[in-house]
């Protein structure tokens, strides 16, 4: 395992109504990348920006390390765009209409990352065509962005259920929206990992932004498909509630579980608990 963090900050926010005391919500969080049982590459990456309260997983594609190029490159310009970017932002082709500040920034700051990644790839013919997934949160206040292209994952678990947040940039998610197939039907099909959407690979992106409230309690996952892929939703449920105190446990419980399961592919995964 090739990454191990524990992760603390704090994101302040006022309570709305009654007068009451702003309430403070600190970010418990751990990330962990293991390249599985087959592969002898890792072509996952994943970092984050405690201060910010930004954190993001990138899962590769393309031939020789080109993969592990793009990934990482896009996780390393986007964490240094959003810190350079203002506040304040106007609105952008490839961004939804009407976000707020923080979601506005956090989008520019992908569409960045995009660019940086294509043009990458248009200098070294060993890097021609590569591009990567990603997912991302951002908490600040009472409020968590997530943004995503491709086929990596949010979930959130609150109380007691596990939510799919984003939406498979792929074409069986198509299919399935198309009524083609059954979610269930998915889970065994092959070409799975055959993406619609991709950071880098061309000069512009759509990106995928959705702001959600943030309660005390919530537990957000970011996870390449070598998790979910091994694991149902039951299964990563089970293994949330199994640690309600500590995300390392948690993080190195999936990364394990997934490995049993057969590992065939590379893991990586972030946890981030508000409390
Ligand atoms: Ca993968």
């Amino acid at each position: 395992m090739a990454v191990l963090n524990n992760m603390q900050t704090e994101t302040s926010s006022e309570r709305p109504g009654l007068g009451a005391a702003p309430k403070v919500l600190r970010l418990e969080s751990a990330a962990l990348t293991d390249a599985g049982r087959v592969r002898a590459n890792n072509e996952d990456s994943l970092d984050c920006d405690s201060d910010a309260g930004l954190f993001v997983v990138a899962d590769g594609m393309g031939g020789c390390n080109a993969g592990e190029v793009a990934s990482s490159l896009a996780v390393r310009m986007l964490l240094a765009e959003f810190r350079q970017l203002p506040l304040k932002l106007p609105g952008q082709d490839g961004c939804p209409p009407a976000l707020s500040p923080a979601a506005m920034r956090l989008c520019t700051a992908i569409l960045k990352a995009n660019r940086a990644v294509f043009e990458a790839s248009l200098q070294d013919a060993r890097y021609a065509g590569m591009g990567t997934t990603l997912v991302t949160a951002l908490f600040q206040g009472q409020r968590a962005v997530i943004a995503s292209i491709g086929d990596s994952r949010v979930y959130r678990y609150r109380g007691t259920r596990l939510e799919q947040l984003t939406v498979d940039h792929t074409v069986v998610q198509e299919q399935i929206e198309y009524g083609l197939i059954t979610p269930e039907q998915a889970r065994f099909m092959g070409g799975r990992g055959l993406i619609t959407r991709a950071l880098g690979v061309e000069p512009g992106v759509e990106v995928d932004v959705q702001e959600q409230p943030l309660l005390p309690g919530d537990l957000y996952l970011l996870c390449s498909d070598g998790l979910f892929d091994m694991l149902d939703d039951q299964e990563i449920a089970a293994i949330v509630q199994a640690h309600p105190q500590g995300v390392q446990a948690m993080a190195r419980d999936l990364v394990a579980a997934a490995n049993d399961q057969g590992g065939y592919d590379n893991i990586s995964l972030i946890v981030v608990r508000a409390v």
